[in-house]
C-alpha cells in the first residue's frame, strides 16, 4: 500500500518524510454544573430523548471526544498547521 498526502494526494515515496496531523477534540469541564428549576430526573429525561431523537450513537460518542489523524506530505504540514492557528482569534 502506497502512503499519500491525504491533504494534496503527493505520493510519499519510500522512507520518504511526511508527517500526521492529529487533532484531538475533547469535551472540556470547568466543573460548575448549569443552575436550573427542573429536577434531576427531569432533565436526565430530556437529554436521552434528545439523544435518541436526533443523535446517533457515533454522534453523541464524536461531542465528547473526536480525533482527526491526517497523513502529510511537508509542503501541507505547514497548511495544516498554519489553518489550526488561523482559528486562533481571541
Ligand atoms: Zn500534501
Amino acid at each position: 500500500m502506497r502512503l499519500h498526502c491525504q491533504t494534496c494526494g503527493t505520493v510519499i515515496p519510500p522512507g520518504g518524510v511526511f508527517y500526521i496531523g492529529r487533532t484531538e477534540i475533547i469535551s472540556g469541564s470547568d466543573g460548575i454544573l448549569p443552575d436550573s428549576e427542573e429536577s434531576g430526573d427531569k432533565i436526565i429525561d430530556k437529554a436521552l430523548k434528545e439523544i435518541t431523537k436526533v443523535k446517533s450513537e457515533q454522534e453523541f460518542m464524536d461531542e465528547v471526544y473526536q480525533e482527526i489523524k491526517l497523513v502529510l506530505c511537508g509542503q501541507c504540514r505547514l497548511v495544516f498547521r498554519d489553518k489550526i492557528l488561523d482559528l486562533v482569534k481571541y
